[in-house]
This record gives C-alpha cells, structure tokens and sequence, in this order.
C-alpha cells in the first residue's frame, strides 16, 4: 500500500498502472482475498472459491484507495467511527492522515486528468488520433481459406475514438480521415520514432523528498480536544466520565505541543539519473504492458493522422528524460498531478499545429 502510495502520489502513476502491477504479482482482491482466508482457516458456511476471473481494475483499485481504513479508522457503514473525539483506530495503519490526505489528492488530480481508459489497448493514453481525441482499439475478424480449412483471421486496429462514438450514434465523426492504423504498424512506428529521438538519453527518476509538516495531525487533534471539551459540558461535575475526559484532552494536548514544537521543512523532488539510456528500459522489455507503463509514466504522446500510405505525425518525446528536465528547477510542474498538466500543455500545442497543416 505505501508503495501504491509513492507511486501514485510521488511517481505520477494512474490507478490502472496500478491495478495491471497487482494482476501481474498475483494480488487478490479484497473478495477473493477475503475467500482464501476462508479457505485457509476452515471457515463453514463462507464462500472459499477464488474467482480467477476477479481482478483487479482502475476502479476496483481507486476504490481501496480511497478507504478511510487506509488509516487504520473504523468504519461504519461507511463512515468513519469516533470515540473521545477521536477515529477509532482498529488496525495497524498503512498510511498517516496526511499521507492519505495527499493520496487522496492525487487520486483528484487523476480523475480530473486527460488521460482515457487504459482498458486492452497497451497504446491507449499515447496514441491519438490527428483531431485530438484518442485512439481506441477496434477489432476486424474476417474468415479464410488457408489449405482448404476455413480460419479465423483477427486485425487489430486503432482508430480515432469519434469513429465508434459516431457508429454509437453518440456525436460526430471527426473530420480527419478515418483511418484504420494495424496496432502492429503503430508499435512499430512509435518504437522507431521513440528511439531515433530519445535513444541515447539517460533515463531519470524523480522521487518526492517528503517533508515534515503535521498540520493534518495537529488539527486532527485540535478537533479531538475541541469534541472533548463539548462532551464535557454534558457530564456531571466530578464525575468519572469528567476525569476520564480531561485525562483524555490532557494527553491530546501533549501530543499536540510535541508535534507543534516541530519545525515544517518543505517536500521537495529529487531527480537522479538511472544510468541507464531510453533504449536499454526500451529493448529490455520486449512486453507492451512494460512499454506502456514506461510510456505512460514518461508522457510520451503521438498523434496521427491522415492515409494509411502517408501517414502526418506529431510527436511529444518523453518529458522525464529531456535535458531541460533534469535542468528544471524544483517544484511547480513536479507537483503530484504533473502528468496531466503535461499532456493539457501538449494538447494545446498538437491543436496549434494542427491548424497549420500546410507547413508540415
Ligand atoms: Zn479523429
């Protein structure tokens, strides 16, 4: 979970990288985690059928991350539970409050992001179509005789998502032509495209320093004592309930002067190169998954268009392993969210290109 955490806050990583990582190591879901345990301990009258089928999505894996139990809380139908003003902690918890705090940001920034559904389709979030609107997988089966057998044939395309929206009845189809791109043709292209351009750059990694600043814990405890001090009007002078109470605060009020005592030193970023060059992560990962995560963690995007037989194309090399990157100063474009900023910034730069096709 703290590795979810890092990678999703600090590395820029979507809920879907996510969810295909935890397929690929055989993390069960919350269900069929749930049903092995069953199964483990001898439980009676429980389901303990592990449903390979079940596993896990963007979705499915927003969902966990958006659990307050992440912070070890108790919950009750969906709310948090309180007791002396305070959540009722009930587990080990795997993230701090301001760690969720921030994740849960992220998680915002993400779903406010321009990326679309990375479902099937390794190139989904990189390939666009000419118009702007992203590239979908579409699948063509057409049988054949081969040595008097008739076969199945499958073609995998991507084309412009306006086409099946338009076939949908959903909208318009785009201007640009329709074309159908074969995805091996495309992965083809991008590969050639990816190494002529970032080849021999040294690929870097940008990992979040994180500070210290308790002003989550500190209101948090702020709000316990303020809860405290409301509950106390309720209780007899010099009763139990009254000692128990202020015995409470006064604990929380320690806390509270520890915590605050302690200076806030900013996050920051800290860029280091990997010592390894674009076409060593490249070459090294034959599997499109592997590439598409390593795509979508750098924001490489290609937009293309026109025939088949004559192809226009714009690239947007990978952001991470530019010079200028390792030059740029801290902060601002390195904030969690840094991604979809980045892909807003080359969508407004593709559409100003686009417009003047006749200096291409
Ligand atoms: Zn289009």
């Amino acid at each position: 979970m703290k590795q979810a955490y890092h990678r999703i806050v600090n590395l820029g990583w979507s809920c879907a990288q996510i969810a295909r990582d935890w397929n690929k190591r055989g993390i069960l879901t919350p269900r069929n985690y749930q049903n092995s345990e069953n199964l483990r301990l001898g439980r009676e009258g429980v389901s303990t059928k592990i449903d390979p089928g079940i596993t896990w999505d963007s979705h499915l894996v927003r969902d966990i991350l958006r659990r307050p139990t992440l912070m070890g809380y108790a919950t009750q139908n969906g709310k948090v539970r309180m007791r002396d003003g305070m959540p009722v902690i009930w587990a080990q918890p795997l993230l701090s409050a301001s760690e969720f705090k921030k994740l849960q940001k992220a998680l915002d920034a993400l779903a406010h992001g321009t990326r679309g559904p990375m479902v099937g389709n390794p190139l989904t979030g990189t390939i666009y179509h000419w118009c702007g609107a992203p590239m979908h997988s579409s699948m063509a089966r057409t049988k054949r005789m081969k040595k008097g057998v008739e076969k199945l044939y499958e073609y995998h395309y991507l084309r412009c998502r306006t086409i099946g929206q338009a076939a949908a009845g959903k909208g318009e189809r785009c201007s640009d032509v329709p074309t159908l791109f074969p995805v091996n043709y495309v992965k083809q292209l991008i590969s050639g495209l990816l190494l002529d351009e970032l080849g021999d750059v040294m690929v870097t990694t940008k990992t979040f320093v994180p500070g210290v600043d308790n002003t989550e814990e500190i209101e948090t405890l702020e709000q316990g004592i303020n809860n405290l001090s409301a509950s106390l009007a309720s209780v007899p002078a010099g009763s139990m309930a009254q000692v128990s109470i202020l015995e409470t605060m006064a604990s929380y009020e320690k806390n509270l002067k520890a915590l605050e005592s302690q200076a806030v030193v900013p996050e920051h970023w800290k860029v280091e190169s990997t010592g390894r060059m674009f076409r060593d992560e490249w070459e090294g990962d034959m599997d499109w998954e592997a590439r598409s995560d390593l795509l979508e963690r750098t924001g490489a995007r290609l937009y293309l268009g026109g025939p088949r037989e004559a192809p226009y194309m714009d690239l947007y090399a990978p952001r991470l392993l530019t010079q200028d990157m390792l030059n740029a100063p801290e902060g601002d474009d390195l904030e969690p969210g840094w991604l979809a900023k980045w892909h807003r910034e080359v969508e407004s730069r593709h559409s100003e290109f686009a417009r003047k096709p006749n200096e291409q």
